[in-house]
């Protein structure tokens, strides 16, 4: 059994805001994800790999808050959070807060195999990109007309906003915005039985004074550990973080005995909800089965396993 499954981002989805071609350039997104990522499990690769090469198209995609479609911060730039965790060995590497990264999912495999460390933020992060010559891009690869206009509406703010969240913003009432969906992840269980997780974000709009969420952050946003799941969230990280959520469904399965199922829901539709956490997640369990779970109204996502079965889909369960 082989099996991908992936997410490009949880929140305020719904048919009422999704036009035909919208729901093609999505589908065409997640597709391309994971024909990418599939093949590299196909062909006996490892989950490690799958998820990168499902990661790096979604960074390339600017429909997606990550990568090349990263939103903007409270000064104007691009500041990136990705992170990796193989279940084989719970090894991991992380970057937060890094700029001119094309790939940061790349950087954050890096970090995991090269640096002797799991986290490293900022200028450090990026100067070990340069030194480990991982891909640069200019600003401007960065920007994206739909993603700015959003940003402008608040920049004179102390507002920040998910991109997925449309009218809600933190702090206060929000003007009327345009918005897209987007922090990507994945997660895979490969033909030896090994698990990975991954996740890539340009974090909330207008954030500031460094702010990072629980995708980089080691058991609140990925997780994966071969005992248990692989996870990867999306959603608002302060109380993702909080709430540990990635670890917190492993542990109900190791210590509890519960099937992926059975504890995704506790944590996002139970313990999630009662905080406040608006969100979802994507997992695969040890046996390669796949759980899609949310709180909020959709999320984009899809999966493919070696059982011949495939979906894309957006609206909540
Ligand atoms: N969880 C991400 C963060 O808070 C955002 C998202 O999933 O859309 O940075």
């Amino acid at each position: 059994m082989i099996t991908l499954v992936i997410h490009g981002g949880a929140g305020n989805i719904t048919p009422a805001m999704m036009t035909k071609e919208m729901e093609a350039e999505y589908d065409a997104g997640l597709k391309a994800a994971l024909d990418a990522g599939y093949d590299i499990l196909k062909g006996g690769g490892t989950s490690t790999d799958a998820v990168v090469a499902a990661i790096v198209e979604l960074e390339n995609n600017p429909i997606f808050n990550a990568g090349r479609g990263s939103v903007f911060t409270k000064k104007g730039l691009h500041e990136m959070d990705a992170m990796i965790m193989n279940g084989k060995d719970l090894s991991a590497g992380a970057v937060s807060g890094v700029r001119n990264i094309k790939n940061p999912i790349k950087l954050a495999r890096e970090v995991m195999l090269h640096s002797g460390h799991v986290f490293l933020s900022g200028s450090g992060a990026g100067e070990f990109a340069l030194s480990r010559g991982i891909e640069q891009a200019k600003d401007d690869y960065f920007f994206n007309k739909q993603r700015y206009e959003q940003w402008v509406k608040i920049r004179d703010s102390d507002f920040t906003q998910l991109d997925h969240e449309g009218d809600n913003l933190k702090g206060g009432t929000a003007p009327n915005t345009d918005y897209k969906f987007g922090t990507v992840g994945a997660v895979a269980f490969d033909t030896e039985g090994n698990l990975a997780a991954g996740t890539s974000t340009g974090g909330m709009t207008n954030k500031r004074f460094g702010r990072i969420g629980d995708s980089p952050v080691v058991g609140s946003g990925t997780y994966a550990n071969n005992n248990t799941c692989a996870i990867s969230c999306t959603g608002h990280g302060e109380f993702f973080l909080r709430a540990v959520v990635a670890h917190d469904v492993s542990c109900l399965m190791e210590y509890k005995g519960l099937s992926l199922h059975e504890a995704c829901n506790i944590v996002v539709k139970d313990k999630l909800v009662k905080m406040g956490g608006e969100g979802g997640l994507i997992g695969v369990d040890k046996y390669g089965n796949h759980e899609f779970c949310m709180n909020s109204a959709g999320m984009y996502r899809g999966m493919r396993n070696s059982e011949g079965r495939e979906e894309i889909a957006y609206y909540g369960q």
